[in-house]
């Protein structure tokens, strides 16, 4: 076992700190940091991430991804501003979704623009009556002459309103047990428009979450990927990655809130001295500190079983749950550090305070995360 990073590593997460600083952050600066990013704005960052490989991490050099191990991944991911890591998220992890479980054909039409960062993606999934429980998808996909016609609304879909390609979770009816048959159908917006509209939420604010409405959209029937019933064993596959990534958002932003209570406390003064030698706020920074790094390390080691072909349902569940919860809770302690400073919009706790709020909602629940680790454990599922 070894806990120091390569030079290699290092030196990823060096370049992704500089790519930020140098061509995203200006572009976000740019623009308020309270309504979704415009899409010709997103689609420069897309261009970059394209030119890093960023687009397409998962899918090997041969089919035209970057092939990385997701460790490295992870370590570059973590440098990304958050609603724009929470954005690549969405359409890489849609790009793989599409990659794993489709014919040669289809990876030709879907795949070059996306990868290339033209085109942006996402899944549609969750639903306004099915979140935690895919098996009560309504969305339907009938099959009529050579077509699939989609009927249904989807809600809280990450890149939704400025996408241009969406993998939809649909059922396409019963099994003879009586099973919701799910199969995921590529739609492309400018062949099968679709309704779509932004929410407005508390945090990650210059991304886009959003509803959106399938009435009478005809899809060809060749847009529909694999085989009915596999779409939550490709879901599932992809969720053991994105978890650990939504963990090191949170990591991110907890390690800001640690960065700024280490910097007040230093110059704060209080009773005569700066408040960082008083023995209770050093407990709030040891607490703080402590969270960062375990949460940290939980989700690099989340990532690294997964590269190692290990089985990952537990590690990532442990990764995101412990992540989301330890980052929201250092992230608070850091606000106390600072007294009143912490809740004015000038010192920028707030903005990270409500932003790892969203956390743990995506890709699983902490309830549900907590069922997964436990079905994990006992051999029991206790949904
Ligand atoms: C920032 C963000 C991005 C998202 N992006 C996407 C996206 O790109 N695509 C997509 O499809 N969806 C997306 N979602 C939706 C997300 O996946 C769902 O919100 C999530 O799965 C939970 O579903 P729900 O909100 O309907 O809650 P529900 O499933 O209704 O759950 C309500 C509460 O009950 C709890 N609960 C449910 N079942 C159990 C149980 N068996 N035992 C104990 N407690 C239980 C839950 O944990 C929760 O606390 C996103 C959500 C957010 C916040």
């Amino acid at each position: 076992m070894d806990f120091q990073l390569t030079q290699e590593q290092k030196l990823y997460a060096e370049n992704a700190r500089r790519m930020v600083e140098r061509d995203i952050e200006p572009i976000l600066r740019a623009h308020s940091p309270d309504r979704p990013l415009p899409k010709a704005e997103l689609l420069r960052v897309y261009a970059l991430f394209a030119r890093e490989g960023l687009t397409a991490p998962r899918l090997p050099a041969a089919a035209g991804g970057s092939g990385m191990r997701m460790l490295d991944y992870g370590l570059i991911f973590e440098q990304l501003p958050p609603a724009i890591a929470n954005s690549l998220m969405a359409h890489e992890a849609t790009i793989a979704r599409i990659y794993f479980g489709s014919n040669a054909e289809q990876r030709e039409r879907f795949l070059p623009d996306a990868l290339a960062g033209r085109k942006i993606c996402c899944t549609a999934t969750t639903e306004p009556d099915s979140g935690s429980d895919p098996r009560a998808i309504r969305t339907m996909a009938v099959e009529r002459g050579g077509e699939f016609v989609i009927d249904g609304r989807k809600l809280w879909i990450t890149n939704s309103t400025v996408s241009d390609l969406m993998l939809v979770t649909c059922s396409t009816g019963r099994d003879a047990k009586g099973g919701n048959l799910l199969r995921r159908v590529v739609v492309e917006r400018a062949h099968s428009p679709y309704e779509s509209r932004e929410i407005e939420v508390l945090g990650l604010r210059q991304g886009h979450l959003g509803e959106i409405l399938f009435e009478n959209c005809r899809v060809p029937a060749a847009n529909a990927l694999g085989e009915s019933g596999d779409a939550t064993r490709i879901l599932t596959l992809t969720w053991n990655v994105n978890r650990p990534l939504v963990g090191l958002i949170a990591v991110q932003l907890a390690q800001k809130a640690l960065d700024a209570a280490l910097r007040y406390a230093g110059v704060r003064v209080q009773f005569g001295g700066p408040i960082a030698g008083k023995q209770l706020i050093q407990e709030r920074l040891a607490d703080i500190a402590t969270g960062v790094h375990a949460a940290r390390l939980l989700c690099y080691h989340a990532l690294s079983v997964v590269d190692a072909g290990g089985r990952a349902n537990g590690p990532a569940a442990m990764a995101k749950r412990f992540a989301t919860t330890e980052c929201a809770r250092a992230i608070s302690l850091a606000m106390e550090v600072h007294g009143a400073m912490g809740i004015a919009r000038e010192t920028g706790l707030e903005r990270l305070y409500r932003d790892v709020r969203m956390l743990p909602v995506p890709d699983a629940t902490n309830e549900i995360l907590t069922l997964i680790i436990g079905r994990e454990l006992t051999g029991r599922a206790a949904f």
